[in-house]
C-alpha cells in the first residue's frame, strides 16, 4: 500500500515554531525533546487537516492565529514541565543573553 498524505497543520506548526523559538522565545529550551514535545502538544490542540495534493488557490489548514496560539500554549506547557531534568541539557549562565530577557 502506498499512502501519502500530509497534515497541513503540521507544516504550519513547524513554521510558527521556527519563528517563535528564534525570535520571541529565545530562552526556551531548544533540545530535540522539548521541540518535539511542543510540536506534538500544538498539533493536538489543532484539528487535523490532511491533504493529498496542495492546491495553490486554496488555503489549507487552521487559520494562522489559531496555529500561533496553539504553539504559544504548547511552549508554556513544556517550559512549565519539561520532560527532562531542568538542569540539563542546557545550562544558562547568569550573564547570558537569556537572563536579560527575564
Ligand atoms: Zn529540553
Amino acid at each position: 500500500m502506498d499512502c501519502n498524505v500530509t497534515n497541513a497543520n503540521y507544516e504550519r506548526v513547524v513554521a510558527v515554531m521556527g519563528k517563535y523559538l528564534n525570535e520571541r522565545y529565545k530562552n526556551v529550551c531548544g533540545c530535540p525533546r522539548c521541540v518535539n514535545d511542543i510540536a506534538a502538544i500544538a498539533l493536538n490542540y489543532l484539528p487535523p487537516h490532511y491533504y493529498v495534493e496542495m492546491d495553490k488557490d486554496r488555503e489549507i489548514g487552521s487559520p494562522w492565529v489559531m496555529v500561533e496560539s496553539a504553539v504559544v500554549e504548547a511552549i508554556d506547557r513544556v517550559m512549565e514541565k519539561p520532560n527532562h531534568s531542568l538542569h540539563k541539557p542546557h545550562e544558562t549562565t547568569p550573564q547570558g543573553p537569556a537572563a536579560l530577557m527575564g
